[in-house]
């Protein structure tokens, strides 16, 4: 894409009453665009980014047999009454409204109720288990407090996936399978060295819970580490009796501040039992159905890389979800028509290009490009061209080096 048709410009200043670094960095550099209080939209390059974690998602939770389906924002009353989560006492984050004709309706925030009800038609025999159905969906969600960016808002997409099972044996296998599916997701968002399983409450239905917590004094909750066994302990679950379970003990955890990025939970037959989602076993018994919801937030992960990865310059995008994997910086001033083949070029080859042919000054383009973060800076001027070069630099390096135009494409084959 060329920047000169790129409708969002750098920001001069940093954006006003944004206390979170994610916020500050994303809105100055033309990646989301704040609507109200923990509600963003996400402009050209932060949408590539959301798109780009999407894709790594789908391909992990595809390959653990994922099925993925779009359920609705707008939710009925009733079938939240069975579960006894229409009550804003049980759930209190609930926005809530009317369809013309009076009918009480909400808007989902998360989406256990519906999908155990669609699957009453589809499941029926001990056949038709296991199931996991997925969906990357706006959920809403009236956080009081919302000063983390985007890893809080009110309105954001979550990938929830759900899965159904005939028995504890084959819920705890998928358990298992999705648990590593997760540490490969963040292991490819290039937070993995950060990101550590955490057992956290599980709620009435199980004894724990497990989260993915990135380290981060950006994050909301406190967690105790174990380096050794590389497994963590949320300060909600912090106690002798489990820390004995665990086989920790205290004096080899580290305490820090970190950031939920995912969730996999055991429901039991939780909401089986509250919407009457059974099936018939091999031998003609009536069983209830094994539940579980696994959950990653694509815009919370963005917020989280952003805190992990920035220096005083902008933001250093891991390659895996940049918005383009080049930034190729024209500052050739007799027209661009070498920078113009190169561009044509790269694109040919699927090389994702940002390319600036702005009449801008060199040090107002590098400082946008070092906003901006793209993984790979190409720079082409008079200087570079009498050696038939560029200048490249990584963005997490400090060295440019000079590369021959023609060497310049098998960088990125
Ligand atoms: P938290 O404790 O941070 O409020 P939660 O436990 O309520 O989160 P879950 O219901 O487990 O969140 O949601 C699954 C995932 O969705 C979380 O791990 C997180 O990645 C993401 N998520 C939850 N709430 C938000 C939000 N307000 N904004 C963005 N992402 C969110
Ligand atoms: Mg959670």
């Amino acid at each position: 894409m060329k920047q000169s048709q790129l409708f969002t410009k750098i920001r001069k200043e940093v954006p006003a009453g944004e206390v979170s670094k994610n916020a500050q960095l994303l809105i100055q550099a033309g990646f989301v665009y704040k609507e109200m209080a923990g509600v963003y939209a996400y402009l050209p390059l932060g949408w590539r980014v959301m798109n780009k974690i999407i894709e790594i998602i789908r391909e992990e939770m595809n390959a653990i047999g994922g099925q993925e389906l779009f359920l609705t924002a707008l939710q009925s009353k009733e079938i939240w009454e069975k579960s006894g989560r229409w009550s804003d006492e049980v759930i209190d984050v609930w926005f809530k409204s009317q369809l013309a004709s009076g009918t009480d309706v909400g808007l989902g925030n998360t989406h256990e109720e519906p999908i155990t009800a669609l699957m009453k038609q589809y499941v029926h025999s001990h056949k038709d288990l296991p199931v996991f159905a997925y969906q990357f969906q706006t959920k809403f969600r009236n956080e009081l407090r919302a000063k983390s960016g985007i890893m809080r808002s009110r309105e954001f997409i979550m990938k929830d996936l759900y899965s159904f099972c005939k028995n504890d044996q084959q819920h705890e296998k998928f358990y298992e399978e999705c648990k590593q599916a997760y540490t490969r997701i963040f292991e490819r968002l290039g937070i993995g060295d950060k990101t550590f399983v955490t057992f956290a409450s599980g709620g009435s239905f199980s004894k724990y819970s497990h989260e993915f917590q990135a380290l981060s004094d950006a994050g909301e909750d406190i967690i105790y580490l174990s380096r050794d066994k590389n497994i963590a302990v949320n300060e909600e679950v912090y106690n002798d009796e489990v820390l004995a379970e665990l086989n920790l003990k205290k004096q080899d955890l580290e305490q820090h501040k970190a950031i939920e990025v995912g969730n996999i939970f055991s429901l039991g037959t939780k909401f089986s039992d509250a919407l009457d989602l059974t099936y018939i076993d091999e031998s003609g018994e009536k069983q209830k159905v094994i539940m579980g919801s696994y959950g990653i937030g694509p815009g919370r992960a963005m917020g989280t890389i952003v805190e992990l990865c920035h220096d005083e310059h902008g933001i250093v995008w891991p390659e895996s979800v940049a918005p383009f994997r080049v930034h190729l910086i024209s500052l050739l001033k007799e027209g661009g028509g070498v920078a113009d083949q190169m561009y044509k070029k790269l694109t040919d080859m699927g090389v994702e290009t940002l390319y600036d042919d702005r009449d801008e000054r060199a040090g107002v383009k590098f400082a946008q490009a070092d906003m901006i973060g793209i993984p790979y800076r190409v720079v082409i001027s008079e200087k570079t061209l009498e050696k038939n070069a560029v200048e490249v630099k990584k963005r997490n390096e400090s060295e440019a080096r000079l590369v021959l135009q023609e060497e310049l494409y098998s960088l990125f084959v």
